[in-house]
C-alpha cells in the first residue's frame, strides 16, 4: 500500500478530533503520527499546521501540537461579538445583496442541507461555518471578513469540545431562515433570525466530559483510517 497523502492523514485526524474523544491537552506527536500514518515528519508538520489553521488543535512553537481545552467563560463573550458583528452584516446585506451574492448563498445552503442528510459530520461543520464568512464576504469589506473569519473560528474550536445538545439538528433550518429573510430584503427580519440562529447555537453548546479512560489516540487513528478506507501501523 502505497503512502498515505497529507489530504487523507487531514481527514483521519479531523474525524479523530472532531469525534471528541480525546481529552483536552492530548499530545499530537509528530513522532508517533508519522510511524502511525507510515510517512515522514515534514509531512506529518504540513498536516498539523493546517489543522492549527483550521483552530481544530493548538500548535504551540517549541512544544508541539494538542487537542484544544477552551475556557467556558470564552462561549459567551465569544458569542456575544459574532451577534453584534452578523447582526450588522445581516442589516448591510438585506439592503444590498446582489442577484449573485443570492444565488452563491442559496447553494451554500442546500450544500449544507446535503452534508447533514449523509451524515458527515465534519463537512457539515465546515460548511456551516463557512456560510457565516461567506456572508462577511458578501459585504466585500475586508475588515468584516477578517473579523468574521477570527470569531468563526473560535467557535468552532469552542464546538469542537462543547457538545452540541441536539446532535447535528443544527442551523440548517436557521440558515435558510437568514438566507429568505436577506432574499425579501427585509432588513429588521434578517438581524432577528441571525441573532436568533446565534444564540440557539449558543444554547446547545454543553461542555463535554471526556473521560481520560476513553481510547487512546492510536486507536482512534486506527478506527477513522479503517473507517476511510486506509491503514496504519497501529500497535
Ligand atoms: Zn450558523
Amino acid at each position: 500500500m502505497p503512502p498515505m497523502d497529507e489530504a487523507a492523514i487531514h481527514a483521519i485526524l479531523s474525524r479523530v478530533i472532531l469525534s471528541r474523544r480525546l481529552p483536552g491537552r492530548t499530545k499530537l506527536g509528530e513522532v508517533r503520527l508519522a510511524e502511525l500514518f507510515g510517512v515522514s515528519r515534514e509531512r506529518i508538520r504540513k498536516v498539523l499546521h493546517r489543522l492549527g489553521h483550521e483552530r481544530l488543535i493548538d500548535v504551540v512553537k517549541n512544544r508541539g501540537a494538542f487537542t484544544v481545552a477552551p475556557d467556558l467563560s470564552e462561549i459567551h463573550v465569544v458569542f456575544e461579538a459574532r451577534r453584534i458583528l452578523e447582526g450588522g452584516i445581516a442589516a448591510h446585506l438585506a439592503e444590498r445583496l446582489t442577484d449573485a451574492g443570492m444565488l452563491r448563498l442559496r447553494e451554500h445552503v442546500e450544500r449544507e442541507a446535503e452534508a447533514l442528510r449523509s451524515g458527515d459530520r465534519a463537512t457539515w461543520l465546515k460548511l456551516s461555518a463557512e456560510f457565516h464568512v461567506l456572508l462577511a464576504e458578501l459585504t466585500e469589506n475586508p475588515i468584516i471578513v477578517q473579523q468574521a473569519r477570527e470569531l468563526v473560528g473560535r467557535t468552532t474550536m469552542l464546538a469542537t469540545f462543547f457538545e452540541s445538545s441536539s446532535g447535528s439538528q443544527c442551523g440548517c433550518d436557521e440558515h435558510r431562515a437568514v438566507f429568505r429573510a436577506l432574499a425579501a430584503g427585509e432588513r429588521g427580519r434578517a438581524v432577528r433570525a441571525m441573532s436568533s440562529h446565534l444564540a440557539q447555537v449558543e444554547t446547545r453548546l454543553k461542555p463535554f466530559a471526556c473521560t481520560d479512560a476513553g481510547p487512546d489516540l492510536d486507536s482512534l487513528i486506527g478506527e477513522y483510517a479503517a473507517e476511510l478506507g486506509g491503514e496504519v501501523s497501529v500497535g
